[in-house]
């Protein structure tokens, strides 16, 4: 839920850029392929359909021509003219046209109109007719247009039914005779456009199929015959050769082929560009997941939850969130004491809980080491809730026979109006660390008091590291007694902050310094200032508190010994004062630094024994020369013979190991003679002496001599 939508990648798209452009490009290429072909195609078909209408127009004008001709042999002649105008006119017509018409090539009839409405003579075939019955009210047109003498034969066509008829018209003259006649008989010849004179037609011109008809059908070619008013009579039609058809026939199966294989080719070109495109968008999926994902646990990280968080602050601006983070209590332990294999398997089956966890968890996260984060949707009891994390995680888990148990602490946030996902993270991470302040094992819910402490925490951790630049941490010192004489041995240096705003305690700025590394700074510090006191009561013992922090600075044993160096202060006459020897997050570290100073002469106590963790075994284990006894354990004398038989206890363990002891917080001359008598070599508390100033300590030791 909290995961996010992987996003395309860049490189999936640039491979569908390529594949769409390469696909084009090949498509574009076919289409131009496809268009030249069609192209030449067309174009010899054009080609070609023009040359047959050039040769139909050449086999219609070849036609008329050899009529014309013939009608010209006839007309223009001295002899016919003769005969025609001054003889027997009729008789001549027959004998030398009309009975030639019954079965010659040139022409099917003749007619010879004569001048003025006399009257024309016509055969057909030899058989008389009457010419303007025959070829209609237009022919009379033509003659009249023909009877002029030195013109060319007039040729045009005629209809007579299904019939188109061609004539030839031309004047009768004698043959270059100059003579005006007013008036001019005129020879026509014609020839009907048979099927068979048609057939010739289309041979002579290389013409197939070609036919006359009245209206063409729309898929053939055609040329018209024109009448005398150079109107349409009919038309010859014949099909189109198509050559270009022809060659693309012939060329298909060449071309199919060539598709085939483009078309193959663009299909795996496709296939290719989708299955990249496949494999690159599951690298890209494959590539978040990881940024988003915690490998050894499978959950989120902290990228994934911070994307997720906000992703769904966005989505639903009033949607109730809580952010719950979990830091596992006592986890560095299992690392150190099993190894990181069964951490590993530790931390997997701790996410392994969460998951589930019941409760309307939108998500779990891993953010690093041991820190888990859980998003809650809506605003059920939390501390319910909580408790069912806490007492889950509780519960000891089983990995390889071993059983382990650990805990955790719990920072929750709610998601406020004006929340971002870090800031909620920042709340929860507050709250956390609140919940690891108190103790562990518990969880608590943010409140702006934590921003205000922790505000408070900042101001005082910037008036410390100024106080420290200004030398407003001084030592005071408190004397230390012999339990056998009483006399003076020697002193604790105990830190002070000099602050105008009122006293902090070092229970109070001590921890502070260590959590914010400025412990370092402030121990060498009280170190020289306590040493530069010393000199003035020499020989007494000086004792300084030493952080645990500071012991695993690896530069610690040189820089103490600088110090000594620098004010030629012996060291046996310095002691360092260490607690919760146990808790040293180091202890390598922590023994190289002990040794180191041990072998130049100085002494060890551990501080605070039987308050805290230490034990007779960490006496032993970093070769501590004194314990000190906490004050705790001396109050306890008061309350009766149980906490006195622990004390004598415990001295005589030390004892028993030859390590001497002291006693803090006495304040009573019964309680040091119960700590006398139990066997403690040395004795501190007010009862002896509180402590001091520099000053101060110089005159309470001289009146104490004195006295
Ligand atoms: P500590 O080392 O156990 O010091 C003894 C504490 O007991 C001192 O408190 C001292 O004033 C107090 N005390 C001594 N005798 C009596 C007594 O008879 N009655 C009562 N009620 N208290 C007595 P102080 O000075 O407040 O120091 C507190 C702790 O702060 C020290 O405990 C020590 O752990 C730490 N500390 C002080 N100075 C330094 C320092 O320079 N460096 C480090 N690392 N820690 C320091
Ligand atoms: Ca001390
Ligand atoms: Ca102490």
């Amino acid at each position: 839920m909290l995961a996010r939508r992987p996003k395309e990648s860049r490189e999936g798209y640039s491979v569908v850029i390529a594949t769409s452009l390469l696909l084009l490009v090949a498509m574009i290429l076919g289409g131009i392929g496809a268009h030249v072909v069609g192209r030449m195609r067309s174009s010899a078909n054009a080609l070609d359909d023009n040359r047959a209408t050039l040769a139909a127009e050449a086999a219609v004008s070849s036609f008329k021509e050899k009529l014309a001709a013939t009608v010209r042999d006839n007309a223009v002649w001295d002899e016919a003219h003769a005969a025609i105008t001054q003889g027997d006119r009729e008789g001549w017509v027959y004998e030398n046209w009309g009975k030639t018409s019954e079965d010659y090539a040139l022409y099917d009839g003749i007619v010879l109109t004569a001048p003025e409405g006399g009257k024309s003579i016509a055969y057909l075939k030899a058989g008389m007719i009457d010419s303007v019955e025959y070829l209609g009210g237009k022919f009379p047109v033509q003659t009249e247009a023909a009877a002029r003498p030195g013109i060319d034969p007039i040729v045009n066509f005629f209809r007579n039914g299904d019939d188109i008829i061609a004539v030839a018209s031309e004047a009768v003259q004698p043959f270059g005779s100059q003579a005006q006649d007013p008036t001019y008989y005129v020879l026509s010849f014609f020839k009907t456009l048979t099927s068979e004179v048609v057939a010739q037609m289309a041979k002579e011109h290389q013409l197939p199929q070609l036919h006359i008809t009245d209206r063409p059908a729309g898929d053939l070619l055609n040329s018209p015959l024109m009448d005398v008013y150079g109107l349409e009579v009919a038309r010859l039609a014949w099909p189109s050769a198509a050559p270009g058809n022809t060659i693309f026939d012939e060329a298909r199966p060449f071309i199919a082929a060539a598709v085939a294989i483009l078309g193959i080719y663009l299909v795996g070109v496709l296939f290719a560009g989708l299955s990249e495109t496949r494999r690159l968008k599951s690298l890209a999926d494959r590539a978040q997941h990881e940024a988003t994902h915690d490998s050894l646990s499978g959950l989120l990280n902290r990228l994934g939850l911070i994307e997720g968080l906000d992703r769904l602050m966005q989505v639903d601006k009033s949607q109730m969130l809580v952010l719950h983070l979990i830091d596992l209590d006592g986890f560095k332990a299992v690392n150190d004491a099993w190894g990181h294999a069964i951490g590993d398997q530790l931390i997997r089956l701790v996410a392994e809980a969460l998951r589930d966890v019941n409760g309307d968890v939108l998500g779990v996260a891993r953010l690093g080491g041991d820190e888990f984060a859980l998003v809650q949707r809506g605003s059920a009891d939390l501390a319910e809730f909580d408790n069912q994390v806490l007492e889950r995680l509780k519960r000891p888990f089983l990995i390889e026979g071993r059983t382990i148990e650990i805990g955790a602490s719990i920072g929750v946030a709610c998601r406020d109006d004006a929340g971002n996902a870090h800031e909620l993270l920042r709340r929860a991470d507050m709250a956390l660390y609140e919940a690891k302040e108190m103790g562990r094992g518990c969880a608590v819910t943010y409140h702006t008091d934590l921003d205000r402490q922790r505000e408070k925490i900042a101001g005082l951790e910037s008036d410390l590291r100024r106080a420290l630049q200004n030398d407003e941490i001084q030592p005071v010192f408190q004397p230390l007694a012999s339990a056998a004489s009483g006399d003076i041995t020697g002193v604790e240096a105990l830190a002070r902050w000099r602050r105008a705003e009122g006293a902090i305690g070092p229970d109070a700025f001590i921890p502070l310094a260590e959590k914010c590394g400025l412990i370092d700074i402030l121990g060498l510090q009280m170190l020289r200032k306590s040493i530069a006191a010393s000199r003035a009561w020499s020989p007494l013992s000086l004792s300084v508190n030493v952080s645990p922090i500071q012991l695993c600075n690896p530069n610690f044993a040189g820089d103490v010994l600088a110090v000594l160096k620098e004010d030629g202060f012996d060291p046996s006459r310095l002691t360092l004062e260490i607690t919760e020897a146990v808790l040293m997050s180091n202890p390598e570290q922590a023994r190289r630094s002990i040794t180191a100073l041990k072998s130049a002469g100085i002494r060890f106590a551990l501080d605070d024994f039987g308050a805290g963790y230490a034990s007779i075994g960490t006496l032993r284990e970093f070769g501590f020369d004194r314990m000190k006894i906490d004050r705790s354990l001396v109050q306890a004398i008061d309350d009766g013979s149980t906490g006195r038989n622990v004390l004598t206890a415990t001295i005589s363990l030390a004892q028993a190991l030859g390590i001497p002891v002291t006693a803090e917080g006495i304040e009573s001359a019964d309680q040091a003679d119960v700590l006398r008598i139990a066997g403690c070599d040395q004795l501190q508390g007010y009862l002896v002496g509180k402590p001091m100033g520099r000053d101060e300590l110089a005159s309470w030791l001289a009146s104490s001599i004195a006295a």
